[in-house]
């Protein structure tokens, strides 16, 4: 596991990540990104960052859920959940995430075609 500085709109969380996690939080501008990841555990999370409370917290932010209605964004490809990681003081977004999920596991994603590092 590495432990990262992954960037969201309203601040950053230090958690622990494996390779590939952070291969895909990687976007090529020299900082790591929350939203391409999925979801983080709780107990990943480690601090994190407000921007509106201007302060670092040690512990894990907020998990709140927006959204887990199944919704099939490509062929074969569906979004399962979306939510934001949430500042535990002022319930401010600290970053978003989503989670995706293939239907049909031995087949190939529709129009999105996303590169499998494996
Ligand atoms: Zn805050």
């Amino acid at each position: 596991m590495l432990e990262k500085q992954l960037h969201g709109s309203g601040g950053y969380i230090t958690a622990e990540i494996n390779e590939e996690q952070a291969k895909k939080a990687d976007l090529g501008v020299g900082k790591l990104f929350l939203a391409p990841i999925g979801k983080l555990e709780k107990q990943n999370m480690k601090t994190y960052f407000c921007k509106n409370c201007e302060k670092g917290f040690n512990n894990s932010p907020n998990i709140h859920l927006e959204e887990s209605n199944r919704e099939e964004v490509a062929d074969n490809f569906i979004l399962v959940e979306r939510g934001q990681y949430t500042c535990e003081q002022c319930n401010g977004i600290i970053g978003e995430y989503r989670v995706f999920e293939k239907k049909d596991e031995s087949g190939e994603i529709g129009e999105a075609k996303f590169s499998n590092n494996s």
